[in-house]
């Protein structure tokens, strides 16, 4: 059976192709107009999470995660400077996202690197009646699309105005190339005067530059169905293809808990959330969500994720039994059915069995849950001097240094063996 996966567009679960594919993957990342908050962590960690996962099953996966280096959001956070900002922002992004553990996706486009590309789609669409131009911004004509609405499911007469302009033919149409203004810092060349593109252009145009006219999944946050993914859908079909078939949206992470804003203010930076969870905690904390729901971020979920993880690593510091027969279809089964990993979590939770548990884990960069620390060596001589104590019934003394050993973050367990030293 092969992998399916829900599908914006029709509503449906739709199959990949089967093995090995290729599976082509376009999933829109991030404006860099600041740094990034753990939320707009969540598209990468599960594009990564999927690319691994295609891999594990056999496919040539590619993943195509774009930096949105050109927007009118840059432009105002940073008036006089913006290719600056977002220069250093985009290092950060990098950063940040580095340090999860998962490695990078296999290209990183930046809008910036790619307007001659951008200006020769827009070309093309002005040729086919697509698109006409208008004091110096170009737009697109949506009364010309009649599957326009569908990925966002509007009714093409009800369809939200975008970007008020009264010299447009349609408030419906929506801008492909926007003239230079004053305060803007950046801009070029083009047939229709200096200006630079529109942000739904750069995402069709960097995709398509990548993966081919047409490929398999296009992602991104439920967010930007509409109007960005609706916008990058109808320009793209207008050229006569097809574009992306599955269109898989991912659930909004909220941050729930009242005592964090107030302490950190509205969001929380993925710097910040992996300096303070570690990037094990906030893995977990992804993987027992399902990645089309939304997910909450707060200080009792990243208890409950820090808890899986201390019940993963228990499991290596006991002896592996053997899993039961078909322990691993389970998993995999779980995972191809809409990339369902809360429950492919609660199978691995039932696993004893090291190797297949550690052969899981790798899916996701967890391996590390399996390297057992090894405790300093002077808390192994607190241990052994607790273990003469018991044995010469000085009970107290034992107490203390118990309690001296769990000060310094470990715990001693009395196994049949003698001791065994457990981060707590
Ligand atoms: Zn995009």
């Amino acid at each position: 059976m092969s992998i399916r996966l829900y599908n914006t567009l029709t509503r449906r679960l739709d199959p990949l192709p089967e093995p090995p594919g290729p599976v082509r993957m376009y999933i829109c990342g991030p404006t860099v107009n600041a740094r990034a908050h753990i939320g707009n962590a969540r598209p990468f960690v599960i594009g990564m999470w999927l690319r691994s996962w295609l891999r594990a099953r056999g496919y040539e996966a590619v993943f195509v995660h774009n930096i949105t280096d050109i927007n009118d959001k840059i432009y105002e956070a940073a008036p006089g400077a913006s290719a600056e900002l977002a220069e250093r922002v985009t290092q950060w992004y990098l950063e940040d996202t580095g340090a999860f553990g998962l490695g990078m996706p296999d290209h990183l486009p930046r809008a910036s690197d790619t307007v001659p590309q951008i200006i020769c789609f827009i070309e093309q669409l002005i040729e086919r009646g697509y698109a006409y131009a208008v004091d110096g911004d170009v737009y697109f004509r949506v009364a010309l699309d009649p599957g326009y609405g569908q990925l966002s499911g509007q009714r093409p007469d009800q369809v939200e105005e975008q970007e008020p302009n009264p010299l447009k033919e349609d408030p419906r149409d929506f801008a492909l190339w926007k003239a230079n203004k004053p305060d803007e810092d950046t801009w070029w060349e083009s047939p229709w005067g200096r200006g630079r593109p529109g942000w739904h252009i750069e995402c069709s145009v960097m995709a398509e530059e990548l993966l081919g006219t047409e490929f398999e999944i296009h992602g991104g946050g439920l967010d930007l169905v509409f109007p960005h993914h609706e916008n990058e859908l109808a320009q793209s079909r207008a050229l006569g293809h097809d574009f992306a078939h599955i269109w898989a949206h991912n659930g909004i992470l909220r941050f729930t808990d009242e005592k964090m804003s107030k302490s950190l203010g509205n969001v929380v930076t993925t710097d910040v959330a992996l300096e303070q969870s570690g990037r094990e905690t906030l893995l977990l904390l992804f993987l027992g969500a399902h990645w089309r729901k939304p997910m909450d971020f707060s200080e009792d979920t990243l208890t409950q994720a820090a808890a899986r993880g201390d019940r993963l690593r228990e499991v290596f510091r006991n002896e592996s039994e053997p899993a039961e027969a078909g322990a691993w279809d389970r998993f995999s089964g779980a995972l191809d059915d809409d990339f369902n990993t809360p429950e492919a979590l609660a199978v691995m939770h039932e696993w004893r069995d090291h190797d297949l548990l550690r052969r899981a884990l790798a899916v996701f960069g967890l391996e590390s849950l399996a390297e057992s620390e090894e405790a300093p060596q002077e808390l192994l001589q607190l241990a052994e001097r607790r273990q003469d104590a018991r044995s010469n019934g000085d009970f107290a003394e034992a107490d203390r240094l118990r309690a001296e050993i769990g000060d310094a973050g470990w715990e001693v367990r009395d196994v049949p063996e003698g001791f065994r030293l457990v981060r707590k």
